[in-house]
């Protein structure tokens, strides 16, 4: 069986789709049924008209997230259309219920128009407890994002920008740490300057890099004063049009400490690779198929080369589902009214200080007793490591109350303990 065979089998398998509505409470006489629905209903209705904050009591909104799509942008697939990313957005139910217990409504949306979509998914505020948009393209993408975190009182997150970005900055912490490089001294390349890249650069910006180190290429190479002065950069690019001459992603990356690939597989060189900085740091983030792969990259040079990729054979594979599951419970948990930059800021340092810690048997033998310890093969912790919920959830709920975004208080070891049982 190929792949193929094997997830059309899994898809197709009776019921079809990967995902059903369970019930949470007793119907099994007509005293749960006229609790259930009318006429016992009524007394919830009517405590929530009074006091919207009983919604969060007495229905599921505090534990539903919308994972919504217009299927513009599905995974490299490019814009198939809202029916066709269902698949996508019911797995992404899948994984917030299996790593974080968060329950998911996938809603697929056949509308191009960034503002009737918008106003669509604003509509939606009664139903959720966050929105989680997947898979728009570029520059769309940015716009329904702070439109909606703007109209929304509920958190609204860009999985596709803002999970790269953390999880990769995460790595970046412990990649300079190993190499002996400050954050505020690195120079940074980005191949790519789409969804993926223009929220990274923003992030590491956060982190601490400055902005003036980041060098951002496109398509058509560097990102200019020049390219800007004629129009060709958007609001969101532009903020990282460098003052250099135009230039390719080649002419970039010399001397650069750090490579970030966020772009397509296949266009980074080994001789690309020789002109970096001293013991480079190189994530090649497309998928499926890195911008250079592990092996090239790594038999490039001499010194020490840091690497990191999408793919999951590969050791630091950043994958997305290290963040969202948790970022979400720990913002739902404390009822946040969105997920602000200290949140994402404290999702990634508690994912790198993990990185730090020994990793639990139970872990090692689920990755095929590859050796998971601290180091350039080890800089963020595996997907399946029970322990990102412990330490990553409460992190981001302590980064929400002291921010100011939470509207519920939590005692914070109370509820890591719930979370450990
Ligand atoms: P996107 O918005 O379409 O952006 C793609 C960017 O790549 C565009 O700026 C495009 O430039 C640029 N590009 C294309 N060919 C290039 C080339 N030859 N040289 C330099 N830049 C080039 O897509 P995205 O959502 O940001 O995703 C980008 C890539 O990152 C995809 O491969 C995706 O799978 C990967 N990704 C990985 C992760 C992960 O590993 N966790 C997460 C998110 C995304 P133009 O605008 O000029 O066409
Ligand atoms: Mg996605």
């Amino acid at each position: 069986m190929t792949l193929e065979d094997d997830a059309r089998e899994y898809h197709r398998r009776i019921p079809p789709g990967k995902v059903e509505i369970a019930t949470t409470k007793p119907t099994n006489t007509q005293r749960d049924l006229s609790l259930a629905y009318s006429p016992g209903v009524a007394t919830p209705c009517r405590d929530i008209a009074e006091n919207p904050e009983q919604a969060y009591r007495n229905t599921v909104k505090g534990n539903l997230v919308g994972v919504v799509s217009n299927g513009s942008a599905v995974l490299g697939l490019g814009d198939i259309g809202a029916q066709a990313s269902k698949p996508v957005m019911e797995g992404k139910g899948v994984l917030f219920k299996r790593f974080a217990d968060i329950d998911v409504f996938d809603i697929e949306l056949d509308l191009d128009d960034p503002d009737t979509f918008t106003q669509a998914v604003a509509a939606m505020e009664p139903t959720f407890g966050g929105i989680n948009l997947e898979d728009i393209k570029a520059p769309e993408c940015f716009e329904i994002e702070s439109d909606l975190s703007e109209r929304m009182d509920i958190p609204v997150f860009h999985d596709d920008q803002h999970g790269t970005a953390i999880i990769s900055g995460a790595a970046l912490q412990n990649a300079a740490d190993i190499v002996g490089k400050n954050l505020s001294d690195l120079h940074v390349t980005f191949a790519g300057a789409g969804a993926a890249a223009t929220a990274t650069a923003r992030f590491y910006v956060s982190l601490g890099i400055p902005r003036e180190n980041i060098t951002m290429c496109d398509i058509d190479g560097i990102l200019s004063e020049a390219r800007a002065e004629a129009g060709d950069l958007n609001e969101f690019t532009e903020p990282f049009a460098c003052g250099e001459d135009d230039g390719e992603l080649e002419d970039a990356m010399e001397g650069a400490d750090v490579f970030v690939g966020l772009s397509v597989g296949g266009i980074v060189s080994q001789e690309m690779v020789r002109t970096m900085a001293d013991d480079p740091i190189i994530f090649a983030m497309a998928n499926p198929d890195p911008e250079i792969t592990y092996e090239d990259a790594k038999d490039a040079r001499d010194d020490t080369v840091i690497m990191a990729t999408g793919r999951s054979d590969y050791p630091n594979q950043v994958n997305n589902v290290l963040g969202f599951p948790f970022i979400f419970r720990g913002a739902l948990d404390v009822r946040a009214t969105e997920i602000n930059e200290e949140m994402k800021l404290a999702a990634a340092d508690a994912l790198a200080d993990l990185a730090r810690e020994d990793v639990p048997d139970a872990v090692v033998k689920a990755y095929g007793d590859e050796p998971l310890q601290f180091g350039p093969d080890y800089l963020i912790p595996k997907p399946l490591d029970q322990r990102v919920l412990y330490e990553v959830t409460p992190a981001v709920a302590r980064a929400a109350i002291e921010s100011g975004a939470a509207r519920t208080e939590r005692d914070l070891d109370a509820y890591r303990e719930e979370l450990e049982a």
